[in-house]
């Protein structure tokens, strides 16, 4: 047994494409018997990337989530499935077998990350199969973790200690995307978009220069946050929950101490927080 997976860093991912194009390169107009049939010229996105928009002007931020099958381990696509048509490999990846599956349009609605689609020509449901045609013949990755650039896509079996996807699933910052669904996703996350909390320190005294290495914490939430502005006077922190009440101090020395605490109901900039000297 096995549980073969993607595990995608969010952070990485620069939103080139490349894993959808891949994706379709290998299955537009190309039939895999018993894995799959042929994807359709349109409306197929096996690998759908989406985008994410953060913030506003002047602190706008574009995540991209690519998006594939999931490959649930409790997975509603096969309870609604009749006669077998999906099934769960031995080696975790979850497949539409393309003839058992003909005409059975309830699979499609099942999926509740909607990354089944239907080929209503050939009356089919159809999806990610993470390449298993592929893996069958001895090539060591899906197209789209090949394709990828950034290495933002890292493909292997979960219970294989020696992975480096296992290795990189033992991080604390690993996540699923949607866990409300219950379906125990194979598919793993790291760096999914979440609250971000972002300013600039300027100093009364010298408003011509930008305050560079200026102390910033953040405690709230259990966490405890320490940063330093950069070049141009800014700080930021991500990852912060949504709707969490946050205090943020500001400290330069030679300069009075700012506290300003703030809930994280939407993304935050502070815009400009100037510091007074002390005398
Ligand atoms: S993500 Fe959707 S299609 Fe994929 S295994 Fe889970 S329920 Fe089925
Ligand atoms: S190929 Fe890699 S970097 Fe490009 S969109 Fe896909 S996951 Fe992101």
């Amino acid at each position: 047994m096995a549980r073969n997976s993607i595990l995608i860093d969010v952070t990485k991912c620069s939103g080139c494409y490349n894993c959808f194009l891949a994706c379709r390169d290998e299955y537009f107009d190309n039939d895999y018997p018993s894995y799959s049939a042929a994807q359709p010229l349109n409306d197929q996105f096996w690998m759908q990337i989406k985008e994410i928009e953060r913030g506003s002007y002047p602190k706008p931020k574009l995540s991209y989530i690519p998006t594939p099958c999931m490959h649930c381990a409790a997975a509603p696509c096969m309870d609604a499935a009749k006669n077998g048509a999906v099934y769960r490999r031995p080696d975790g990846i979850v497949i539409i077998d393309p003839e058992k599956a003909q005409g059975q349009g309830a699979i499609v609605n099942a999926c509740p990350y909607r990354v089944i689609y239907w080929n209503a020509e050939k009356q089919l449901p159809q999806k990610c199969t993470l390449c298993a045609h592929r893996l069958d013949q001895g090539e060591k990755q899906p197209r789209c973790v090949e394709s990828c650039p950034t290495g933002a896509l890292v493909f292997g079996d979960l219970d294989d200690p020696d992975s480096a996807i296992a290795k990189l699933a033992a991080d604390p910052r690993i996540e699923e995307l949607h866990p409300e669904y219950k379906a125990q996703p194979l598919v793993k996350y790291i760096g999914l978009p979440k609250r971000f909390v972002a300013g600039e320190v300027v100093l009364q005294d010298n408003p011509g220069e930008c305050a560079q290495g200026v102390t910033v914490s953040l405690q709230g939430g259990g966490v405890k946050l320490e940063t330093k502005t950069d070049l141009y006077g800014d700080f930021e922190f991500e990852s912060l929950q949504k709707n969490e009440t946050y205090k943020i101090s500001i400290t330069a020395s030679g300069y009075v101490a700012r506290q300003i605490e703030l809930t994280t109901r939407k993304d935050v900039n502070l815009g400009e927080i100037v510091l007074e000297p002390n005398n």
